[in-house]
This record gives structure tokens, sequence and C-alpha cells, in this order.
């Protein structure tokens, strides 16, 4: 008898000390056990509760998931886990000793509601509440970082728009498009014009501000939807154009070509007339008339950025025709 009562003593002891709610119901669905974990989140002594009908305690929680799931136990002697996702916060449980619930927000659930059979008793229930507030804001923090890393991983830190790894994605998807739809893609090679002369007259720093201010410009030209801008190296850029012709991209490149001249960025001087930060620009396309693969699609962007340069720079060079405008 005495060992019977320790036991008991045991396992009040227990039931106070661990590190979860436990609720235990009776088969006429009243409280029978109601721990001092739950004492502590709920701000309700036991004696305020204890002998109460569970729903009378709890009447957010009724035609709730939670009632379901008593009723299953008690019924059908059935497990049930309320998924976390699902249900939140079902009960009014705060993270810290709950005085006054206003204003603060309930601690984050995870429920389980198990038959307890007895040998001599009609069968009761045992709810258990974990407090996973903590998991489920960690869980948020990685998904928020995972997703900020994901865009760090395909931006370039400096411009902001697509990096390289980028632009090797997304060419050989509009590739292989192109491929399927037989329709063309046309590639831009834009590069920044004696960018090193305005890197040594104003400084790396000041160098850096102008290639923002370039691949903004650039941005903003490029506004098609499908269109993909990426930094291509140091001072080149690239522009991926599905669904468009050679005409139509050597059109958009000049329009570039001249906007980057309309920023009137000073870059030094040349036989004493002042000059601008200018680009020079290759186009390429491939079309079902001309189909290219992708290195002979960037190589032949690049020829013409070559020739570009070789013409006297500021100026835009398809891989089919020659154009040199004047600056
Ligand atoms: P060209 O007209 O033939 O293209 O002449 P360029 O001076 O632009 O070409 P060059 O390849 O000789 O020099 C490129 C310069 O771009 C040198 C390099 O310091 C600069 N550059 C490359 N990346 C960056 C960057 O991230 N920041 C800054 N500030 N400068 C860069
Ligand atoms: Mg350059
Ligand atoms: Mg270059």
């Amino acid at each position: 008898m005495a060992d019977t009562l320790q036991r008991l003593t045991l396992l009040e002891s227990i039931l106070g000390a661990v590190n979860l709610g436990a609720i235990v119901l009776d088969e006429n669905r009243s409280i029978v056990l109601w721990n001092r974990w739950l004492e502590r989140h709920s701000g309700w002594k036991a004696d305020s509760v204890l002998g109460h009908d569970f729903f009378e305690v709890f009447p957010e929680l009724q035609q709730k998931r939670i009632e379901s799931a008593i009723t299953q136990a008690l019924r059908d002697n059935f497990q049930s886990l309320l998924s976390q996702s699902l249900h939140k916060s079902p009960f009014p449980l705060y993270p810290q000793a709950a005085v006054s619930s206003e204003g603060r927000e309930r601690m984050q659930q995870a429920v389980a509601v198990t038959p307890i059979s007895l040998p001599d008793a009609p069968r009761h229930c045992l709810i258990q509440i974990t407090d996973v507030t903590i998991a489920v804001g960690r869980e948020k923090l990685l998904r928020e970082q995972t997703m900020v890393l994901r865009s760090q991983t395909f931006s370039d830190g400096l411009t902001g728009v697509a990096n390289r790894r980028h632009f090797d994605v997304a060419i050989d998807k509009e590739m292989r498009r192109a491929r399927r739809n037989g329709s063309p893609l046309s590639l831009l090679m834009i590069d920044i014009d004696h960018f090193k002369d305005y890197n040594d007259q104003y400084g790396h720093q000041q160098g850096d501000a102008c290639l923002k201010q370039v691949a903004s410009a650039l941005a903003t030209m490029l506004n098609r939807s499908g269109d993909v801008l990426a930094r291509y190296g140091g001072e080149e850029f690239a522009a991926i154009l599905p669904d468009t012709v050679p005409a139509k991209a050597l059109a958009l490149a000049e329009a570039i070509r001249k906007g980057v001249r309309a920023l009137s960025i000073d870059n030094g001087h040349e036989d004493g007339a002042p000059r601008h930060i200018t680009v020079s620009i290759g186009v390429a396309t491939h079309s079902g008339t001309a189909p290219l693969d992708m290195d002979q699609l960037i190589g032949a962007a690049d020829r013409a950025l070559y020739q570009a340069k070789d013409g006297g720079r500021n100026r835009v060079v398809s891989n089919a025709s020659h154009r040199a405008p004047p600056a």
C-alpha cells in the first residue's frame, strides 16, 4: 500500500515536472487531470478546471478538429496528431507564465490526443500539448534566409541585375525554348567603353557607382518580361532577348547605346574634347534560318562586340550587318 502511494506521488511529481501540457479527460469529457505546465501557461489553476467539462473550459474548441480527435480517442480508441501547420495555436496558452493574456501572442502548439484504456474503468483520453514556438520561429527564419540566399546566388552583388550564373542558366533555357518553338533568340553583348580610364580618373568606388548607374539604365530599357539582363563580367553586360528577330534586336541595341550616352556621365577628355561614358554592343541572333548552338551564339555576339570596339566604340554591330552611327 505504501508502495502504491509512493508510486502515485512519484507519478504526480513527474507529471508536474514534464515540459509539456497534459490534460486527461474521462469518458464524459470532464477534466480529471491538469498538470503544472498548463497552470503556468494558461494562468488557470487545476482547482478551477478539474471536474469541469472540457468544452465548458474551452468553448472556442467546439466543432474544431480537436473535438473529433477527442471523440475518436474515447469512442474508437484512435490516436490523433493535430498537424501543427493547420492548427497553429488551438489552446489559449502563452509562452511565458500567463498572468494576463492581453496583447500577447499564443504559443505555437503541437497537439496529440491519445486514448488511455484502463482495466476496470471506461476509456479516458490524454491531450498532450507541446510548445513549438521556438522551432516554428527557427524554421521561418531558415526559410527566409534560404530565400535571400537563393536570390543572392542568382543576382550580382554590386548592380543587382542577374549574375553570370543566372545568365548561363537562362541562355540554356531560352536556347531550348527557341529550338522547340522555332522562334528567334537574340543576344546583346554590351561593354562599357574606356572604363579603365574612368576608374583611373575617379577611383574604383566611383567606378562602382558608375557601373550601378549604367546597369540600372540598361535594366530600365530592357523591360519586356522575358528579357534577361545579366552582368557578364567586370564592365560587360549581356541581354538575352527571346522572340526577337535581328532587326528588332538591332533597334533595341541602338536605343540602348543612345540611352547610355544620354546619361552624360563624364569620362575625362580625349584629344581635348569632353568624353562621356558610352557602350559598344555586339548583336547575334539564333533563328530558324541561321541556327546556332549556344557557344556559337555567344561567340557571334562577342565577335560583333569586338568589331564595334575596333570600329571606334560607341556603336552597335550585328553579326549579320555593320552599323556605325555617329557619336
Ligand atoms: P574598352 O573600351 O576596350 O572596353 O576599354 P576598357 O577600359 O573598358 O576595357 P579594359 O578591359 O581595358 O578595362 C576594363 C576595366 O573595368 C578595368 C577594370 O578595373 C574595370 N572594372 C571591372 N570590373 C569592375 C568593377 O566591379 N568595379 C570597377 N570600379 N571597375 C571594374
Ligand atoms: Mg570596356
Ligand atoms: Mg570588357
